[in-house]
């Protein structure tokens, strides 16, 4: 499915939840049905519910399509969902709770929640995707005060941006990291050397061509490309939700490395993020909202 369509013509192609129904029952077995207990491939199908229910012909056990999806427990149409999907998959998407809960008619709460189920799925998507070849790392930092101390504003959220870039010198692969408190010295947005090789360990492959990081007082030498990049995700935080606190931060920062790094390889995101969708075991609200709170403070639910 090209994300090329307009949402009128994704909407006309996805026109019911019959259709729905059978575009996540591909995404989910592509090989076929298997039962998740014993992997049996033969199952009689129930139809009475709003969603079709799997019974496992050897073992009884049955199996809802939307079971260890991001859906689970939803009961927001699939139709919904898949358009939801394509909306954050667009070019340059800029689609925030508010303009989603109009777009799709449900409620913001929902639509929070479903672009938040989303941005989990990316997350653990991204944390998969390790940076190689040849690697700069520059320290950043998001929410930076108007004039700025050498102490750090409660606002102010220090980064790790890396990228890999090609024999040519140009980017092809972004992440965009939170440094944890630990790895910060101490009042101040400086990241230490900790922070750096935490970043190498958890992001970046054994064993990379070369990797070159600008933090510190050598964070001012900034490779450019980088840190352009860097502010394309503060404007679009700031333009599309209206700034971001420390809370949900990475969950958003993942969202827009996801766009960018299938927008550089000239890609639609909007295949992988189905299939995300339809493999990722669900995030819950309480979960979601508990998410961090020992490294920032508790807020509101943010656009
Ligand atoms: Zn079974």
């Amino acid at each position: 499915m090209s994300v090329q369509l307009s949402y009128e013509q994704f909407c006309q192609r996805f026109s019911t939840e019959k259709e729905c129904v059978s575009a996540l029952y591909q995404l989910k077995w592509p090989n076929g049905f298997h039962c998740p207990r014993c992997q049996s491939a033969s199952y009689t199908l129930i139809s009475t519910r709003r969603l079709p229910l799997y019974e496992c012909r050897s073992c009884l056990h049955q199996t809802s399509l939307i079971s260890g999806t991001v859906m689970e427990g939803s009961r927001t149409l699939l139709q919904k969902w898949f358009r939801a999907i394509f909306l954050i998959a667009s070019p340059s998407s800029a689609i925030n709770a508010v303009k989603l809960a109009e777009i799709i008619e449900v409620t913001y709460k929902t639509a929070w929640l479903i672009l938040h189920k989303l941005r989990h799925a990316i997350g653990h998507h991204n944390a998969n995707q390790l940076l190689e070849g040849i690697i700069k790392i520059n320290a950043t930092t998001y929410g930076k005060p108007y004039n700025p101390t050498i102490f750090r504003h409660p606002q102010e959220h220090p980064l790790l941006g890396g990228a890999s870039i090609n024999a040519q010198g140009a980017i092809t692969h972004l992440k965009i990291q939170q440094v944890e408190e630990r790895f910060l010295a101490p009042n101040s947005s400086h990241v230490l050397p900790a922070g750096v090789a935490h970043f190498q360990e958890h992001y970046v492959v054994p064993n990379p061509v070369d990797v070159v990081s600008f933090t510190g007082k050598r964070a001012k030498l900034l490779y450019q490309p980088l840190i352009r990049l860097c502010k394309e995700a503060y404007y679009w935080l700031n333009d599309t939700f209206h700034g971001i606190g420390g809370k949900h931060l990475q969950a958003y920062l993942h969202e827009f490395c996801f766009t960018v790094n299938y927008a550089l390889q000239q890609q639609c995101p909007f295949t992988q993020l189905c299939q995300l969708g339809a493999t990722t075991a669900r995030i819950t609200y309480k979960r979601l909202i508990r998410k961090n709170t020992a490294s920032a403070a508790k807020q509101p639910l943010a656009a």
